[in-house]
């Protein structure tokens, strides 16, 4: 990404045929992804597999993705699958961004899954952010003391989460056509993070 942020190795399929060659150069297990204007949620509509570790499961994933896709919605355009190198799994952390009609570009920081959906135990802050405002954010989660590490969770990388912050306050700043931003999850690891989910909508 051009603003830094890091994101596993990926590469744009349009054939079967594409996804076996590629996977081959990412290197297995590889993720393989619907990639469709149409389908905003992509694994409610069948249309990610993950940890795919030969020829043959991928060969099988293409073959469904496009089936599901086409159950879920029989008119959406498919631009091709995403082949993408599959990211080990760790805790899951959200950066969001919207652009509020009063206070402009706001970021949005949580924990992945029921800590978002369920909890609601997110912060924001008006863009843009300082890095004391990163840090600030994280730490005055309710579930910080997760990302500090508890039992077998080990501490995340509080800094290259609050850097992923302050990357994507620059990112809407410089771009203010952008009306709501979410990076998916975010995998947090002991060292760095890796954003594997993008959506970007503009106004
Ligand atoms: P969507 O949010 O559109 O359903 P995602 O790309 O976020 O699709 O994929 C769904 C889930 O699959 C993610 O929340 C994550 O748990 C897992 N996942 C996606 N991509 C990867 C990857 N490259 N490595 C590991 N897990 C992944
Ligand atoms: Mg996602």
């Amino acid at each position: 990404m051009e603003y830094g942020i890091s994101v596993p190795k990926f590469k744009l399929a349009a054939s079967g045929k594409e996804a076996a060659k590629y996977a081959v150069e990412i290197g297995y297990p590889i993720v393989l992804k619907i990639v469709s204007p149409d389908i905003i949620h992509k694994s409610e509509a069948g249309g990610v597999m993950v940890n795919l570790k030969n020829a043959a499961e991928v060969s099988s994933a293409y073959k469904k993705i496009f089936k599901n896709a086409k159950k879920y919605n029989p008119t959406a355009k498919v631009v091709g699958v995403l082949i993408q190198e599959m990211a080990p799994q760790s805790t899951e952390v959200i950066v969001g961004a919207l652009k509020d009609p009063q206070f402009g570009q706001t970021i949005m920081f949580g924990l992945g899954g029921i800590f978002v959906e369920i909890l609601k135990d997110v912060n924001f802050r008006i863009a843009p952010l300082t890095p004391d405002d990163a840090k600030d954010m994280i730490t005055e989660l309710k579930a910080y003391p997760l990302l500090k590490g508890y039992r077998n969770t080990p501490p995340a990388d509080i800094d290259a989460i609050a850097d992923i912050l302050c990357k994507t306050s620059r990112l809407v700043m410089d771009n203010p056509e952008i009306k709501e931003l979410d990076l998916n999850p975010i995998m947090a690891y002991q060292k760095g993070a890796k954003a594997v989910d993008a959506r970007i909508i503009l106004e």
